[in-house]
């Protein structure tokens, strides 16, 4: 579903230019659950941006669906997120003044779907994320675990192929962020999921983990391999 090929990217700085990604090598099947570790600042969101097409790379090649993913214009690549793609981020990027059940059901509003069928359908989602009773609150009202979990269910409503989890639960508890990952399982099931995790024990159910240093893969591979060998996850789990 996902193939990478030598993939680099730059960002620039005034005259210069900063080298973020330096020859990255990816094939992700449909379906699979991939958890992305790595210190800060190692090019984890660079990567998954382009992944999830918000951004374009300089070099090297980016398949998706067997389509090649080059020279995107903006309505293109709209187009087809729209189409493939459910993003979470780390800020939760919920409309302060709409209620919950208005911000999950934004995505089908642009899909066209009637207003009475969105409402339906959203609080259905809400109450997936276990947030039924919330509906009518308004974002500010939640807690951090609730906010995330409203914009899962923004992102899972649209039914895309690739959910991309961006550093999203680094603000919430442990035990918030296993409850969301279980729910996650089910709801994410033969998805192609990425999660940019900084905890091995969300990390820890992943078919494939892949470590970034320095704008490189490191080390990939399931918890029972990675446990196994010298390196940034065994010394994390330790
Ligand atoms: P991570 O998500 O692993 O923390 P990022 O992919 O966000 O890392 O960033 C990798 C490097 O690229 C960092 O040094 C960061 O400062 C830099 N960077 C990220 N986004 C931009 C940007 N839009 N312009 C310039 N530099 C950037
Ligand atoms: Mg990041």
């Amino acid at each position: 579903m996902i193939r990478i090929n030598n993939l680099h990217k730059s960002y620039p700085i005034g005259k210069d230019s900063l080298h973020v990604l330096k020859g990255i090598d990816l094939h992700i099947k449909e379906g699979e659950f991939v958890s992305i570790m790595g210190s800060s600042g190692s090019g984890k969101s660079t990567l998954l941006n382009i992944v999830g097409l918000l951004d374009e790379h300089d070099e090297g090649d980016y398949f998706l669906n067997g389509q090649e993913i080059k020279n995107l214009n903006e309505k293109k690549g709209a187009v087809l997120r729209n189409k493939f793609l459910g993003f979470v981020f780390q800020s939760f990027n919920l409309i302060s003044y709409k209620t919950a059940l208005e911000n999950v059901s934004l995505p089908l509003y642009y899909k066209g779907v009637s207003r009475k069928e969105r409402q339906k359908i959203a609080l259905d989602y809400l109450d997936k994320v276990g947030l039924k009773d919330w509906a009518s609150h308004l974002p500010n009202e939640l807690s951090g675990g609730q906010k995330q979990r409203v914009s899962i269910a923004r992102a899972i409503i649209k039914n895309p192929q690739i959910l991309i989890f961006d550093d999203c639960l680094s603000a919430v508890d442990t035990e918030t962020e296993e409850r969301i990952l279980t729910n996650l399982e089910d709801l994410s099931k033969n998805k192609t999921t990425f999660i940019i995790s900084h905890r091995v024990s969300s990390a820890k159910n992943a078919d494939k983990i892949i470590i970034l240093d320095g704008g490189e893969i490191i080390q990939q591979g399931s918890h029972n391999q990675l446990i196994n060998q010298k390196g940034y996850y065994k010394e994390l789990y330790e």
